[in-house]
């Protein structure tokens, strides 16, 4: 461990003495972050996150290109969850494009959807 470098406490950011594997100021302070970290919202938002990744991964894998069609048949079979989505995009038109973080898919005629890239950075 450098000299220069302090260490705080997980929880509460109390510089901490002692030894160097030391995370926590306290007892207290260790059971917070722990009750925390295991908290319901945290492993929903956790399962969310999970299901978002594996599905920017499918459309991503799919994708190579930039512009693909695929049938919902294949994302579904790759284990694409249609209810996570991070953005939804409209067009004038009317067409609804639906993101996983900058990959996207705009649902087409007869079970086929067209893949895209968000190209356009926040
Ligand atoms: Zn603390």
């Amino acid at each position: 461990m450098p000299e220069n470098s302090v260490r705080t406490c997980l929880e509460c950011g109390e510089k901490l003495a002692g030894r160097a594997d030391k995370k926590f100021c306290s007892d207290a302070c260790r059971i917070a972050y722990n009750n925390r970290l295991n908290s319901d919202d945290t492993s929903y938002m956790r399962s969310v996150n999970t299901i978002l990744r594996r599905n920017r991964r499918i459309l991503q894998g799919l994708n190579p290109t930039g512009k693909t069609r695929v049938s919902r048949e294949k994302l579904l079979e790759k284990g694409f969850d249609f209810s996570y989505f991070t953005s939804q995009y409209k067009t004038r038109e009317g067409a609804v494009y639906h993101y996983c973080y900058d990959q996207g898919y705009l649902e087409l005629d007869n079970h086929q959807y067209l893949l895209v890239v968000k190209k356009e950075v926040l």
